[in-house]
């Protein structure tokens, strides 16, 4: 009922080694850890205006009421 399949390499697909798991050797595992990081660095940083409007907008009521 338990059918494991071999163990491989995730970036290229050979067989992984004991030193290097889950990779088959050191630059696999550099190559994977590339990908990771490089998605790190994509998320968006854009938010932080985004914050800066909405307390802005909360502040346009307050000026009115000192106005009247
Ligand atoms: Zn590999």
């Amino acid at each position: 009922m338990s059918t494991q399949p071999d163990p491989k390499c995730p970036v290229c697909g050979n067989e992984r080694t004991q030193k290097n798991r889950p990779f088959c050797s050191k630059r696999c595992a550099d190559v994977d850890l590339g990908r990771w990081f490089t998605g790190a660095y994509a998320l968006p940083s854009e938010e932080l205006p985004d914050e800066f409007d909405i307390g802005m907008e909360e502040q346009i009521p307050d000026d009115d009421i000192y106005r009247n």
